[in-house]
């Protein structure tokens, strides 16, 4: 329904990620509200565009109710990509941690599940993500949560597409929310994890619980969270520390998804099926 970028108009900006800026904009023509994502290219040359062409077309045959939708990509002149996605008013659920603080077993167990139902589409495409953490966790006025930027990170991360970026070159420079295979495929198996899924199960059980503890639960709150202190604690953390009064599902679930050897982590499928989300439905899991 987008047919040129002159169309819309740029009505405010909704956030600034790791060189991108995210705009609110109104269709013109139809008067449809979009958020549109620009992503600037400095460094790049043709090839890089080429394979970012390649991967936007799988971007915009993704739908499901679980992603936010890309409708449209664009390229300008200047050497921006322009992605038009959906809007999701309700912003993101780092927005969301950071005005409620902490949000109730009810509420997570809904998020995990909406999240679980996008992996499992994309996964179901042989698509890994990639790059699950709250700020591409996406709500939109329904308070749904909906996953956003896959794709999206391989396309600015690397210029090989094919595979996954690795630990040291993530574009945001961190690997918070990184699995310890990704971070340390040479203790941890990483290289014969072919293809990654397993790495989108991880990120999702540190999403999980950093809603619960209210911050990045893999350090402690004082620490500071550089790269050594990160890459220790996720590939060398010994035991994880569960916030007091977290039911038993709740630690049961998260353990699954936070086990550090990736062939007994639990898959999207049995995870869909533990007690901690099994009782959710697609109707009712908005918080
Ligand atoms: P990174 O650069 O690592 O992806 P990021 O996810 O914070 O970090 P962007 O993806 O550029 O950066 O998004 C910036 C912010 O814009 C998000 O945190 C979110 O608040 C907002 N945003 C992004 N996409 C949308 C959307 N479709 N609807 C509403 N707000 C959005
Ligand atoms: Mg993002």
């Amino acid at each position: 329904d987008v047919e040129s970028l002159a169309d819309l108009k740029k009505l405010s900006v909704l956030g600034h990620g790791n060189g991108a800026t995210v705009y609110k904009v109104r269709n013109q023509k139809s008067s449809s509200i979009y958020a549109l994502k620009v992503l600037r290219f400095d460094q790049n040359a043709g090839s890089i565009r080429h394979q970012a062409a390649r991967e936007a077309e799988i971007l915009k045959r993704v739908d499901s109710e679980f992603i936010v939708k890309c409708h449209a990509v664009f390229y300008t002149i200047e050497g921006e990509i322009c992605f038009v996605m959906e809007h999701m008013e309700g912003g993101s659920l780092s927005d969301a941690l950071n005005v409620h603080e902490t949000l109730s077993e009810d509420v997570i167990a809904r998020v995990a599940y909406r999240m679980l139902k996008g992996l499992q589409y994309l996964h179901g495409l042989r698509i890994v993500h990639g790059d699950i953490k709250p700020s591409n966790l996406l709500i939109n006025g329904k308070g749904e949560v909906k996953i956003a930027d896959f794709g999206v990170s391989r396309i600015i991360g690397t210029g090989t597409g094919t595979g996954m970026r690795n630990g040291m070159d993530s574009n945001d420079g961190t690997c918070a929310y990184m699995s310890p295979e990704r971070v340390d495929p040479e203790r941890w198996g990483g290289d014969n994890n072919a293809d990654g899924f397993a790495g989108d199960v991880w990120s999702l059980g540190v999403v999980v619980l950093e809603c619960l503890v209210g911050h990045y639960p893999l350090i402690g709150m004082g620490e500071k969270p550089d790269w050594a202190a990160l890459i220790c604690a996720i590939c060398l953390g010994e035991r994880l520390e569960m916030p007091e009064g977290a039911s038993m599902e709740f630690r049961s679930f998260v353990r699954s998804c936070l086990e550090k050897d990736w062939k007994k982590r639990g898959t999207v499928e049995q995870l869909l099926a533990h007690p901690f989300v099994n009782k959710i439905s697609p109707e009712s899991s908005s918080p």
